[in-house]
Formats: C-alpha cells, structure tokens, sequence
C-alpha cells in the first residue's frame, strides 16, 4: 500500500511538503517549501527533516515560490543528491529564489552573530548558504507540460498549468501499487482565472486523491474590472495628495502583472504617475524570464503584449525604472512626491520595501497598496491589520500613511473557482484540503458539502494516510 504524508503546509499556507511511499519502497518529496512568517517558523525550518534526505529517490515541485522551494537547498545540504524534477521555467525561476534566499540566510546569520557576540552568546549558523543552494540547482531536471516522466521506480510525473505564476504546475502523480495504479492530484497554487498574462487552471478529471490548496478557501475576490478601476482611483488620489506610492510585492509573479497592469493604464492616458521605479533585483531578472517564455502566457494577454513589437516586459510601461543597484535605490529616497515604488519582500518580512516604508510610511500624503496576500506574523499583516506604530530596523515608525489592499489582483483562486476547479473530478475523489489557514479551510470544507456534497478532509501535521 502507497501512503501520504503531510508535512508541510499543513493548517497553514507556508512550507509546503509531502512525502509519498509507495509498496515497493520509492520515496518522492513533493515540496521542500520554507515556512514564512513567525519566529516559530524560523525554528521550524532548523528542525531536522521528518525523514531521511538520503532516503528520497526524487523531488518534485509544484512551482519557484519560497514556500514551495525554499527548503531544497537544506535539502542538499542534508546530503540529497537525486534529482529534483520542475517545469523549465520553474527552474529557471528556481535560480533566482534559491540564490537570493541564501543570500538572505547568510546576511542573517551575519546580523545575528554580531548581536550574540556582544551579547556573549554562541554564534548560530545560517539555515543554509549560496553553495547548499548551487548545489541544489545543479540536482534540477526540467521537465515540459504535459510530459509524462517516470521520476522513481514505478512513480510518473506529469506537469498541468496551474495559471499561477510563471512555470506553475498542477502535478499528477501515478503511483504503481502492484497491478493497481493509483492517482495522486495537487493542485499547487491554483491561479486566479481573471490574473492577467498567466492562462487558466488546467482542469483535470481523474484521481483518486486530491489535494487541495486553500489560500481564500473563506471568500471570492473581487472580479479584476472592479479591483483596477480602485487601483486606478488609489493612484489618482495619491497624485493629488502630493505623495508617494509604494507596493509591497512578490518578485515572480505579482510584480509581472502590476506591470502589465500599469502599462494598460499608461496606454490609456490613466496614470498620473510619471516615474514608477522596480527596486528589486530579483524581479528585475524574473522580467528577463517572463520575457523569454512569453509563449506560455494566455494567448489574449500575449496579443495585446506583443503588439507594436514589444518583446519585454519593460517595453509594456515606458516609465517604468529599474534600479539594480543599491546606489540607484537609494536615490529614490530623495523623491518625496509623484512616484509609484514597486519593491520586495511581498509580505514585507525584509528586502528593499522596509526601507521605504522607513521614509514614507509615517507620511500622511503617501499611500501603500497591498496587492497580495499577507500572512499572520509579518510586517505586511500588521500594517493591513490596522497597527499604528510598527518597528522597522529597531526603530518604531508611525503608519500615517493611507493603506489599502486590493484582494482581485490575488494570484491564488478564489473560493468559488477552488469549487469550481475540484468539481470537475469524477466520482468525487478523496479530497484533502491544503496550504491554508484553519479557519479558512474550514470555510471552504462547509462551502464544498454544501454545493457539492462532498466531504473534504483537513488533515492534522503529520498525519500519513494510505493512497
Ligand atoms: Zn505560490
Ligand atoms: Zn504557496
């Protein structure tokens, strides 16, 4: 008999992690994701794996996010030499997010150590380093849509577009138990139908598990007509108040739309703002990416990309600035009106964004736009959630300014195309929901008994289930 573990992701949305076994002993990871947010996390990702490294015959992951990913490096470093199986630009998105990730472990460690020292305490070592995670990229096996790979001895892989962010699969896993096959689907990170650029989820109809994930498994968004006319009114507002604009955002993904979104405004005569800056070498390179695969965006989205001979994603907003270098992003902190800021990290739990939220959010004429999801413990939460006071490099900084969160620009499906998606399935399989906070699930489990009559499992950390 084949079991499942839950490992990650579990309850929550971050860290997400699966092991499957089948009866004649091959052992596959589906997910090596980081958990984000709290301290506890932190702790979370030093704790010793939930099975030997040594033992995995392969790895496979759903897309490039952190939290799916951001463990693999660890993963090597534990002494994990088998491939680990991605769509082609999974893995080349993978290069980006591993390595800055690293950068970051090793930059904390850094930090930390100076404090300890003074404070007499032992040193810590980073959760893993730039080689752990070179190491890592050299074990990637791309793989095409639709390919189907024997990944371990009687286990195929076969990748469906999730519509998430670029490279984003639904992955469909085939596990041999004697002369049964049994049929394993996760979802990923299913897309938003009404993001741009990205194409709709692959609807599949045969399993005999499913699971699930559940960011907004608790409501819908609202459609995107609607959520750009409020981008477009915060941006209009914004221009007569005099200040600036900044936008937390997602590297891979997020930003790409933001982009594509701002660029509509600007060939509309909309955009009141004449500078918008990218300050995040990571999205920086993810655009070169998003570029060279444009042949995977929705065939609508591409056309209207493509025409007049744009071939990058720069070409979409004239005004757009990219400013790689520390020197150039520092010199945005002069500009105190009149510009739109896009930076990272998307939840703000670091990078370049937390210093400008330094020098603009204590200024009542500057407004934040949150265009995505915000987990419980980061910067980003307590700032949506209402906090008046927030404490960014040791120092506490007032939030004067105005904050707004524009749900419809999520990259993750909504509660009814989760519904929708899953419906499709024949005999309603095993369905186990996933990647998403408690209470949302169980949102999402009394909606899916209600409309479906269909009993969802919530399974516990932990917990193995035979397949
Ligand atoms: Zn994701
Ligand atoms: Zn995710």
């Amino acid at each position: 008999m084949a079991l499942l573990n839950f490992f990650g992701a579990i309850q929550q949305v971050t860290g997400s992690c699966y092991l499957i076994e089948s009866r004649d002993g091959a052992k596959v990871l589906l997910e090596c994701g980081m958990r984000q947010g709290r301290r506890e996390e932190d702790e979370g990702n030093r704790s010793a794996f939930a099975f030997d490294p040594h033992s995995l015959d392969a790895v496979v992951v759903s897309h490039a996010h952190i939290d799916h990913t951001g463990l693999l490096p660890k993963l090597a470093a534990a002494g994990y030499r088998g491939p680990i199986f991605a769509t082609d630009a999974t893995s080349e998105l993978m290069e980006l997010m591993l390595l800055d990730s690293a950068f970051i472990q090793e930059k904390d460690a850094e930090w930390e150590n100076k404090w300890r020292a003074r404070a007499g305490k032992p040193a810590i070592t980073a959760l893993y380093t730039i080689a752990d995670a070179e190491q890592a990229l050299s074990q990637r096996m791309p793989m095409t849509y639709g390919e189907r790979r024997e990944v371990a001895k009687g286990v195929q892989v076969t990748f469906h577009n999730a519509g998430h962010i670029l490279g984003s699969a639904i992955v469909e896993i085939e596990i041999q138990d004697h002369h049964l096959t049994r049929r394993l689907v996760f979802s990923g990170d299913l897309g938003n139908s009404c993001s741009p650029l990205m194409q709709d989820p692959s609807i599949l109809t045969q399993a005999d598990v499913v699971l699930l994930e559940s960011t907004y498994g608790d409501r819908d968004h609202r459609s995107s007509e609607a959520t750009l006319d409020e981008l477009a009114d915060i941006l209009q507002q914004a221009h007569r108040d005099g200040g600036n604009v900044l936008i937390p955002s997602f590297s891979v993904g997020r930003t790409q739309d933001l982009i594509f979104y701002l660029g509509r405004f600007y060939q509309e005569g909309r955009l009141p703002q004449q500078a918008v800056f990218l300050d995040s070498p990571m999205a920086i390179r993810a655009n070169a990416i998003y570029s060279r695969f444009q042949d995977q965006f929705s065939p609508e989205d591409r056309a209207v990309f493509q025409a007049h001979g744009r071939k990058r994603i720069e070409d979409w907003l004239p005004v757009l600035r990219c400013t790689p270098t520390p020197e150039e992003s520092m010199a945005i902190n002069r500009i105190k009106s009149g510009a739109i800021i896009i930076a990272g990290s998307g939840m703000c739990t670091g990078g370049r964004i937390t210093h400008h939220f330094k020098h603009n959010l204590w200024r009542e004429n500057c407004h934040i736009i949150f265009p995505g999801f915000q987990a419980k413990g980061t910067l980003g939460r307590h700032i949506v959630d209402g906090a008046e006071n927030v404490k960014i490099f040791h120092q506490s900084i007032a939030v004067k300014a105005k904050v707004h969160t524009l749900g419809g620009f999520s990259a993750h499906a909504g509660q009814s195309q989760l519904i929708d998606w899953v419906s499709h399935f024949n005999h309603h399989p095993e369905l186990y929901l996933v990647h998403g906070e408690l209470e949302k699930m169980q949102t999402l489990q009394l909606a899916l008994r209600e409309r479906l009559n269909w009993i969802a499992n919530i399974p516990e950390p932990g917990e193995q289930i035979a397949l």
